[in-house]
């Protein structure tokens, strides 16, 4: 087995594999772990599983557990607050965990190194897959053949052959675009602002639960508390684009304006800040597998990033990819082909019916105001969370029943 890519859905893709007792070899064209801020939210469903796989007790310390989410508008101050403890009984961790995704990916390789021989890295860092060759349907005898290089100049290309490979290389995924599978979708029209700061104004700090959404006339905002900062998210509109991505001065002037109700604009001028931005889109193959080829996380599905869903979605289908190889891993080709094609047409149909439409959704309404939520019932409070916000709980449940 190769899986191509050592972010989070390769490695812990990698980790489940390895723990069922499938061995595979690991490549990653950087020549270290990248530790770039990406997602920082990791969703109750997969908490669960991480927590199965004995994984999630080193994480919890290093993030900060959120349970109150907050919708908030201003100038008016109308706010609505839930709490995902209506999520007790359906999950073992009715909160969000707020941690950055390099620290699962840092957790994952000092456990997958334990397993290797003395000397051997778990991840062939610097190593780029750059070509495949013979890829027969999984019925059919014979191994898939693919070619790695390494970065340095002049490195030849090495031949690799393997019973599976999984592509798990990311947006720009090499796999997807040597198989030439289109990635249907869109871009968003413009970038989304992130700043991050150790600390906010303390009256800013006194209106936001650990997940505020705000709503305000000039626009909307995100707020995540972290363990250690606060992260904005801000999205400029069209007209405010060149302003808003060359540095932080338009950043400090909305949030003077966002929060003028609360506290003097000025506030924001001197206090220290990252300021960055980052595209955001919605797109998906048409199909998971192709030969011997299964593609797993980003390399199949990018989303916009509201709500947090993307990469919780990629390490759900990444473990439960690796349950269906070894379940299958001692029968007949054609029950591997089987169990490989079931896994596929289902995480496929969930992404449309689940990841794509929700996160389409979060960007069209605003679901803190959603006039059912609050409805003093949390049974209903937990229904209409799990479906605006959360990655539904059962997915990865009535998944993993149904191929075995
Ligand atoms: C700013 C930002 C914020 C985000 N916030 C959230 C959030 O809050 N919640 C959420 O769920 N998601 C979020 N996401 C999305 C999340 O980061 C991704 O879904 C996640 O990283 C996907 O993991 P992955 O392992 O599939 O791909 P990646 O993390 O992109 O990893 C792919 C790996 O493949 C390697 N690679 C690429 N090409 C090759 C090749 N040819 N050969 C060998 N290796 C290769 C790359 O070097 C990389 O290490 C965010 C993304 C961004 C950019």
């Amino acid at each position: 087995m190769v899986v191509v890519g050592a972010g989070p859905v390769g490695l812990l893709t990698a980790y489940r594999l390895q723990s069922l007792g499938l061995s595979c070899l690991v490549v990653d064209k950087r020549t270290a772990p990248s530790k770039a801020s990406r997602a920082s939210t990791f969703q109750p469903a997969c908490l669960d599983r991480l927590a199965e796989l004995g994984l999630l007790a080193a994480l919890l310390p290093q993030g900060r557990q959120v349970s109150l989410l907050r919708h908030l508008a201003l100038p008016s101050g109308e706010r609505r607050d839930w709490s995902l403890a209506c999520l007790q009984g359906q999950t073992q961790h009715p909160f969000r965990l707020h941690l950055e995704q390099h620290l699962l990916c840092e957790l994952l390789l000092q456990r997958l190194t334990r397993r290797q021989a003395p000397g051997q890295p778990p991840v062939l860092w610097g190593q780029a897959l750059v070509g495949l060759g013979r890829n027969p349907a999984p019925d059919q005898p014979g191994r898939l053949e693919a070619w790695v290089q390494r970065s340095d100049a002049g490195a030849r290309p090495q031949r690799l052959t393997a019973r599976w490979l999984v592509a798990a290389d990311g947006a720009h995924s090499t796999v997807r675009q040597l198989l030439q599978l289109p990635f249907d979708g869109h871009d968003l029209p413009a970038p989304v602002v992130r700043v991050m700061l150790a600390q906010l104004p303390a009256a800013v700090g006194a209106e936001l639960a650990g997940l505020t959404y705000l709503r305000h006339p000039l626009g909307s905002l995100s707020a995540l508390q972290m363990r250690t900062d606060w992260r904005l998210i801000l999205r400029p509109g069209a007209a405010e684009l060149d302003s808003a991505l060359a540095d932080d001065r338009w950043a400090r002037e909305r949030l003077g304006q966002l929060f003028s109700s609360v506290c003097e604009p000025s506030v924001w001028q001197d206090l220290p800040m990252v300021h960055d931005h980052y595209r955001v889109g919605q797109r998906c193959v048409g199909v998971r597998q192709v030969g011997r080829c299964l593609l797993v996380g980003d390399a199949a599905h990018i989303t916009n990033t509201r709500g947090g869903l993307n990469m919780n979605f990629g390490l759900l289908e990444g473990l439960d990819l690796a349950d269906s190889l070894a379940s299958a891993s001692n029968q007949s080709a054609a029950q591997q082909q089987l169990a490989v094609a079931n896994w596929a047409s289902h995480w496929q149909e969930r992404t449309t019916s689940v990841l794509l439409a929700r996160t389409a959704r979060l960007l069209d309404s605003n679901p803190v105001f959603e006039p059912n939520l609050g409805s003093g019932s949390p049974e209903r409070d937990a229904t209409v969370l799990i479906k605006a916000c959360l990655l539904d709980l059962t997915i990865s449940r009535n998944n993993r029943n149904h191929a075995r």
